[in-house]
């Protein structure tokens, strides 16, 4: 039997990061993990090989557009096998890294299937191997979630790692959801290639965010994609030999087409229901969601759980924040995890980010807001690459001018969105942003004039109204 002080089963971003505080903080620390290498989902089959893919994608999309900066070069040639070798080196750099750091903690990194078997002990499913411990966190993520109508069987329907395997590039591939995943899958195949169609069952393309901030990317979509079918429901799919057969319900959707191959991204399902919580008397909710308090404890008080199991937003960055909070707490700290505002990023082109509370969240909560949009089109910076179809909207709290939200679509919205998720957890108001000297000319002003429209100090474009 292993004995340990913590155990954290599972090694995505939330797993790895808990191990290694713990460990920092003096603990002896067992961290399990099913697959053969480290880092889970986001390392593996997700954040960072989708990103690799979009940056592939980028550069195809920048050089077919070079032609309007006055450089021409010829139609890229795909080589398939050099894209998946620069999508796995990089993700084996990665992986590798977490290795190496969990040896230089002294950290005991265990492959294995881990259940409980009471409140102290999990078994290993393979070699049924005991292991023993004081604390633990389960950090043991979500899965794809996978309609059992669908036909998965057939390796032409997809879940988004069969679609970072890049087996080929169909000719014509249907997106089942148009969410993160879905539009992200979309902007890397239709960049190989692919003639793309997107069907939603909601009324806009990432219905989490605002319809204006979506809106560029919804547009390009329309115009680059064969089709985006909103308000629409697949009730079937059959494979044919030469491809895949869906019927749709929808106002504006084709009663059934062929396609070559199908991707399915609809959601993740929690895996709190894969490892016997209830033998260690963890309560595990209908979804497979683990509920736990602001310090990540469960409702068994030696045991943990933090990332995607604990609940929404399933994000990588979310789980890293959960983790040490778990870490600190189980090593004594007074730790607990108390965020205002957690961001959100869809990597496509344009990327879509948003923080703080969406207007349509404000709106449904009847919170008096102010709002100021700066579009992207009176930005220098934008123009000069090429890129005028962003907007960033700052909304703000009528009566004390603080930052309650943001919303950004344009080239690198997600590394712009770090300052108004700063300036909401450090409670700014529009003049703080709108003071503060942004450089010139940056894509990062925008968040400023954005400040600037709602206080009327703008001077870039005719201000909306002046403030009192
Ligand atoms: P999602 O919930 O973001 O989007 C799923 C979409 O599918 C929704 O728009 C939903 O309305 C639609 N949908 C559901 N059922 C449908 C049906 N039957 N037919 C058509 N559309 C349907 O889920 P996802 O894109 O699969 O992503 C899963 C999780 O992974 C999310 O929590 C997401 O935040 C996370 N993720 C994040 C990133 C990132 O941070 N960039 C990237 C990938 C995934």
């Amino acid at each position: 039997m292993i004995k340990t002080q913590v155990l954290v089963i599972g090694s995505g971003p939330g797993g790895y990061t808990a191990a290694f505080r713990a460990a920092d903080l003096g603990k002896n620390v067992t961290l399990i993990e099913r697959h053969p290498s480290l880092g889970g989902v986001c390392l593996n089959v997700g954040c960072i090989p989708s990103k690799s893919l979009l940056h592939t994608a980028e550069v195809i999309n920048e050089s077919k557009h070079a032609s309007d900066l006055g450089v021409t070069f010829s139609k890229p040639k795909i080589n398939l096998e050099g894209v998946k070798k620069n999508k796995d080196s990089i993700v084996q750099k990665l992986t590798g890294g977490i290795q190496a750091l969990a040896k230089a903690r002294k950290v005991n990194v265990i492959n294995g299937y881990a259940k409980f078997i009471s409140k102290n002990q999990v078994v290993l499913d393979d070699s049924n191997e005991v292991i023993e411990f004081e604390q633990c966190v389960i950090a043991v993520g979500s899965r794809v979630t996978k309609f059992p109508m669908f036909p998965f069987e057939d390796k032409r329907v997809m879940d988004s790692t069969d679609a970072l395997l890049l087996d080929d590039i169909p000719k014509r591939m249907l997106v089942v959801g148009g969410g993160i995943i879905g539009l992200e899958m979309a902007t890397i195949y239709d960049a190989l290639g692919s003639e793309i169609t997107i069907v939603e069952l909601g009324g806009q393309i990432i219905p989490a965010a605002d319809k204006d901030i979506v809106s560029p990317l919804f547009k390009k979509a329309k115009k680059n994609y064969a089709n985006v079918f909103l308000n629409t429901k697949v009730t079937s799919m059959s494979t044919l030999k030469k491809g895949i057969k869906v019927e749709f319900e929808g106002k504006d959707a084709p009663k059934n087409d062929t396609f070559d191959k199908v991707l399915v991204a609809v959601g993740r399902t929690p895996n709190g229901n894969l490892v016997d919580a209830d033998k260690a008397g963890v309560h595990v909710n209908e979804s497979g969601f683990i509920e736990t308090d602001r310090q990540m404890k469960t409702n068994v008080e030696n045991i943990f759980a933090i990332g995607d199991v604990v609940g929404q937003p399933m994000l990588a960055h979310k789980a890293v924040h959960e983790a040490k909070v778990a870490a600190e707490v189980i090593c004594g700290e007074k730790s607990g995890f108390d965020v205002l505002t957690i961001p959100s990023v869809a990597y496509t082109d344009p990327e879509v980010a948003w923080t703080g509370k969406t207007e349509k969240e404000l709106k449904e909560k009847g919170v008096d807001y102010e709002k100021g949009v700066f579009p992207w089109a009176a930005s220098g910076r934008s123009l000069s690459i090429g890129r005028s179809e962003g907007v960033s909207k700052a909304l703000f709290d009528t009566k004390s001018g603080k930052i309650l939200g943001m919303g950004i679509c344009g080239t690198n919205a997600g590394d712009l969105i770090s300052e108004a998720s700063l300036a909401i957890e450090m409670g700014c108001d529009m003049s703080d942003i709108a003071l503060t000297i942004h450089a010139h000319p940056t894509l990062s002003e925008t968040t400023a004039f954005a400040a600037e429209m709602a206080e009327g100090t703008i001077t870039d474009l005719m201000p909306p109204r002046k403030r009192k």
